[in-house]
């Protein structure tokens, strides 16, 4: 303990709280340079499965679904444009899980930045109105403390030079989307969302975490369209590459 506590005094400032509060890559656990928290290491954050935006569908994000996925094709996409950041798989899926259910509030703001870079690539930062988070639910906020899509939005927002407007609140609450199957999610979460009055006639930028099947999304965009908004560009940071977006009520099963 002695000889401990002599290495602990040797150390400067920095040097000690790294030696007290050691860091580790969210993804692969490797020790990485920064005191506590998490993030990742740099070589998870090189290895980041970037989307090819020329490539995805233009209303939904999704992989390999230029200019228009199947599902977008056949209804009538709430947003005027999507774009994602990285599919989600690999790191970018242990990135994801790390914001959003293992406390790394940490990695909101690199996050958003790779967000808001996307954002220009696409011509998104050219809007005039204000960026706006997709809220998860009150409950889950309260649990793990903060909101990872308000703070992604947040980050998105200070970078384009664009308000950041909490516009949606969550009137009810609804079991996790990743608990129920593809087909059960647009029911799940259809008036989940309420839109302030502030919407109305607003160009708008809604930025969410991860998509998958884009019904929760796709729910927060149809209620910013209905409360007025003249347009919904969705922003995402992770697209998964495989599911296509519920445009349309699941059929009905008896
Ligand atoms: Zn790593
Ligand atoms: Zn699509």
């Amino acid at each position: 303990m002695a000889s401990a506590l002599g290495t602990v005094s040797l150390l400067p400032g920095r040097a000690l709280l790294h030696f007290l509060f050691p860091s580790c890559c969210a993804s692969c656990g490797a020790t990485r340079r920064g005191v506590g928290g998490g993030g990742l290491c740099r070589a998870c954050w090189r290895a980041l499965p970037l989307l090819d935006g020329d490539d995805a569908c233009r209303a939904c994000a999704l992989p390999s679904a230029a200019p228009l996925c199947q599902s977008c094709r056949n209804g009538v996409p709430p947003v005027s444009r999507a774009a994602g950041v990285v599919r989600y798989e690999g790191v970018a899926r242990r990135l994801v899980h790390a914001l959003k259910f293992r406390g790394h509030d940490i990695l909101a703001a690199p996050s958003g930045a790779l967000m808001a870079a996307t954002a220009r690539a696409h011509g998104f930062d050219l809007g005039s109105g204000a960026v706006v988070p997709v809220p998860s639910t009150t409950r889950r906020n309260r649990e793990r403390g903060y909101d990872p899509g308000a703070l992604l939005a947040e980050e998105v927002a200070r970078r384009l030079g664009r308000p950041f407007r909490a516009l949606l609140s969550r009137i009810r609450e609804v079991p996790p989307q990743s608990t129920l199957p593809a087909g059960q999610r647009r029911r799940n979460v259809q008036g989940a969302f309420a839109a302030s009055p502030a919407a109305r006639g607003a160009d708008l930028l809604l930025v969410d975490d991860v998509m998958t099947t884009g019904a929760t999304a796709f729910e927060a965009a149809r209620t910013l369209r209905e409360a007025g908004a003249s347009r919904v560009d969705l922003l995402v940071l992770a697209r998964t590459p495989e599911a296509e977006p519920l445009l349309h009520a699941p059929p009905e099963t008896a």
